[in-house]
Order: structure tokens, then C-alpha cells, then sequence
């Protein structure tokens, strides 16, 4: 039997970073996943760090919108009708979630942890010897009609009294910076307090080698075996059991597997998302992401290619893939950038851990001793993995954490 002080459950973006935050404090630390670290949602994402976010992603509240995603005509938007009523229940709380008045309070919730999300990730990236995989050059967003663009102005107004930074570009200028994008939008705003990551898997496991060299354990176990044993938590992995006073859950859409039959019921709700990698035409390139803001898509350049990521889908989180967007999307991504043939046969599933109100789930969890939870990251979890693992690693430890704690409680859906 190993004993440690924490025992984290899911190595994605997220619970690496709380291991490594834990590590770093002088715990000794169990991470546990049934796969390699990065390898689910954390591997597949469009590598924006995002220190400037307004709104949150909203349900769309538009009649047209909606009834262009009724009729699966919405190139950013899928849903599967067998599932709708199993998640009906969350869907109708993330469109109650979706009012204006809901979306500035929750941007304004979550802006400190925004705030000092790049900061925090490039303490990590310089540690883990990660800095080259980090951009510096913001991200774009792109609107093809006037009237997107105007309907963009409230957001940026109360971006400003927040301090996000947007600035208008004219074509001239979006296309010096971008020169491979073809003129076929007519506004653009440059975001420059945003940074994005070329290979977000290497970076999670940059940080778990890191974890690993202050002598953090990485193991192989299935974390729904996590059970109370002489008041400790235990947990079997291939190594045997671990047990330890504390046990973060950190297991981003999968974290309600371990949390419901321990009595703890979050409003938890998937927002599925593909990406398939493409290479591009002849010298073509991108500096930084790109996002084509109607049609519902991002270009970004990764290692592996221009990688496409698409917005969300609403399904059951087990359901096999359906990339039909792909099919919407192309001829509009095309027109925009010179893609060529995808490299790899399909395209990658991932799956969004949402909570309704856009806030993760952060702190310890209600009615069970030494339970924390660090999930819910939603359309942001690898913006906010670094600062969600200095804060729970600061509240078990007993610190004076650096942001307060109290708007990402579990209890807030009570
Ligand atoms: C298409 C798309 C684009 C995105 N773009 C961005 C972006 O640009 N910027 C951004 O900040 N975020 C983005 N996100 C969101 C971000 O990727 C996620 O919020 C984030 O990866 C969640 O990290 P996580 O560590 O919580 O979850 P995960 O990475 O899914 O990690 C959970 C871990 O738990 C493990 N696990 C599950 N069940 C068990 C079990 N029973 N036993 C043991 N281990 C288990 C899994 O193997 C996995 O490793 C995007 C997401 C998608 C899908």
C-alpha cells in the first residue's frame, strides 16, 4: 500500500497541473489516469490561452439561429435528437444561463482566474523547459457580415470596463498579418493579451515530466474505484493501491462517474467539439488562431498541421462521433484559408466539461472530508488549468489563496 498526501484523478491539462502545483509545495502526489497525460480533450484543442474573454460562449437566444440549428443547417452548431431529452435538463439551464445580465456576471467571475492565466502558465511552461510552445501573438476573430460585427459592440464596451484589450483591424492590416487569408470578411479584431500553444499534448506532458522530476507519481488505475478506506481515500491502480488523506477529482467530463455514486450531483453538461488537422496549399501559413466568427470554426497552426476545430455538439458524451460539420464548414474554411488535404483518415473527437454558467468547479467538495474538485472548464480548461492547480494546491495547503475561491464553489447549484 503507497500512501501519499494527494491522490489526483485525471491527467489532462487540468489535474496535471494541480499535481504539479501540489508537487511543487512539497506534497507527495499520486496521479492517476487510465491513459497517458493529455491524451482525452486535452490533446485536441485550438491552444488558446485566453487572458481576454468577454462573454462566455452562449446559447444562442436568436430566433433565426435557432431555428437554423433546429433544422442541423448551423455549421458551428449539432445535436443529436435521441439524445435531447436525456440532456434536456442541463440544455435548459445553460440557455438560462445565456441572458446578457447572466453572461456579464459570469465574465465578470471568472476574469480574475482569466486574468492571470498566461502569467501562470508561463511560470509552468518555463519549468517544465515547455516555453517553445507558447505564441505570443493573440488571436483573431473574423466577421463576414456588419451586422456580426455590430453585434459584437455591447460585448466590447464591457470588455473595455473589464480590461480586455480588442483592436479593430481594417482589411490592410488583418491581412499583413496574416497574409494567407483571403479577403472574404469584412471586419476583423486583433485580441492581443491572448497567446496560444503549437502542441497542447506536449505541454501536459511537459508538466507531468516536470511533476515527475519533484518526485510526483504518475500511475495507471481507473479512477471509479475511488473509495473511503480507515478514513482515508484509496484508489486501485496497476501499481496496487494508493491512499491519501486527499483526493482531487480532476477528471474533466468524466469527473460525475466518481462524484455520483459518492452522493455529489453537479449540473455537468458536454459540449462536444471535433478537430481534424489539414495541411495547407503550397506556402500558405497562419501566425496564430484564427477565428471565423459566424460560420462557427477556428484555423489554428499546430505541429501537426493547420488544425480546424469546430463549435459545439450536443450529445450524449458517449455517443459515437458524428462530424458532419465538417461538411457545413469546408467550403466556407477553404474560401478563407488554403487548406489542402487533411492528414490524418478521421477526425478527433473531444468533449467540453460545461457547467451552465461557464464557471469551473473548484474547491473541496460538499459532505466528504479531503474531496476537492477541480472539473467544469468548459470551452476554457486549458486557459485555466494553470491557475485552477495554484488555487486548489493554495487551499489544501492552507494558504492565502490568490484569487477568492468563493464564485467557483460546488455549492452555488444548490
Ligand atoms: C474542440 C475543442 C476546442 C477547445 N479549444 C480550447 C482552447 O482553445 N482553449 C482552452 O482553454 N480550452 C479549449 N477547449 C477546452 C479544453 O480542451 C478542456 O476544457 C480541457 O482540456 C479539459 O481538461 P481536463 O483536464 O479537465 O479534461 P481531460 O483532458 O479530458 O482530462 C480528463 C482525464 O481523466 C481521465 N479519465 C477519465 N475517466 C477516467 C477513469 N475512470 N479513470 C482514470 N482516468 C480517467 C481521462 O483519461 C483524461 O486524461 C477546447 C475543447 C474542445 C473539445
Amino acid at each position: 500500500m503507497a500512501r501519499t498526501d494527494a491522490i489526483v484523478l485525471g491527467a489532462g491539462i487540468v489535474g496535471t497541473s494541480v499535481a504539479l502545483h501540489l508537487a511543487k509545495r512539497g506534497l507527495s502526489v499520486a496521479l492517476v489516469d487510465r491513459r497517458g497525460p493529455g491524451e482525452e480533450t486535452s490533446y485536441g484543442n485550438t491552444g488558446v490561452i485566453v487572458g481576454a474573454s468577454v462573454f462566455p460562449t452562449a446559447f444562442p437566444r436568436s430566433l433565426k439561429k435557432l431555428i437554423q440549428v433546429a433544422l442541423k443547417r448551423a455549421p458551428e452548431a449539432n445535436y443529436h435528437w435521441g439524445d435531447l431529452i436525456k440532456i434536456a435538463p442541463w440544455l435548459i439551464s445553460y440557455f438560462n444561463f445565456s441572458t446578457p445580465e447572466k453572461l456579464k456576471e459570469s465574465a465578470v467571475k471568472l476574469r480574475p482566474l482569466m486574468s492571470h492565466a498566461i502569467a501562470e502558465h508561463k511560470l509552468l511552461l518555463e519549468e517544465a523547459g515547455a516555453m517553445k510552445y507558447l505564441r505570443e501573438t493573440g488571436w483573431i476573430t473574423l466577421y463576414r457580415s456588419d451586422a456580426a460585427f455590430e453585434g459584437m459592440k455591447p460585448q466590447l464596451e464591457f470588455g473595455a470596463q473589464i480590461g480586455v484589450a480588442a483592436q479593430p483591424l481594417d482589411m490592410d492590416g488583418t491581412l499583413a498579418l496574416e497574409p494567407s487569408l483571403n479577403p472574404v470578411f469584412r471586419h476583423a479584431l486583433m485580441w492581443p493579451d491572448v497567446a496560444s500553444l503549437s502542441n497542447p499534448l506536449k505541454v501536459t506532458q511537459a508538466y507531468a515530466a516536470r511533476y515527475q522530476t519533484l518526485g510526483g507519481v504518475l500511475l495507471k488505475g481507473d479512477a471509479r474505484k475511488l473509495h473511503r478506506a480507515h478514513g482515508r481515500w484509496r484508489v486501485e491502480t496497476e501499481e496496487g493501491p494508493v491512499d491519501a488523506a486527499n483526493a482531487v477529482v480532476a477528471m474533466g467530463p468524466w469527473s460525475p462517474d466518481v462524484l455520483t455514486p459518492l452522493g455529489i450531483k453537479v449540473p455537468l453538461g458536454i459540449k462536444r467539439g471535433y478537430h481534424r488537422h489539414y495541411h495547407a496549399k503550397g506556402n500558405a501559413a497562419l501566425s496564430r488562431p484564427v477565428i471565423d466568427t459566424e460560420i462557427g470554426y477556428a484555423l489554428t497552426p499546430m505541429e501537426q498541421g493547420i488544425r480546424l476545430t469546430t463549435g459545439a455538439e450536443f450529445a450524449d458524451r458517449d455517443a459515437p462521433p458524428t462530424p458532419v460539420q465538417f461538411d457545413r464548414l469546408m467550403p466556407y474554411a477553404k474560401e478563407l484559408f488554403p487548406l489542402g488535404e487533411p492528414n490524418e483518415p478521421e477526425p478527433w473527437l473531444g468533449r467540453r466539461p460545461n457547467m451552465p454558467d461557464a464557471l469551473p468547479v473548484l474547491g473541496r467538495a460538499p459532505s466528504q472530508d479531503g474531496l476537492w474538485l477541480a472539473f467544469g472548464h468548459g470551452h476554457w480548461g486549458l486557459t485555466l488549468a494553470a491557475v485552477t492547480g495554484r488555487l486548489i494546491a493554495e487551499l489544501m495547503i492552507g494558504a492565502t489563496p490568490f484569487v477568492d475561491p468563493a464564485p467557483y464553489r460546488a455549492e452555488r447549484f444548490k
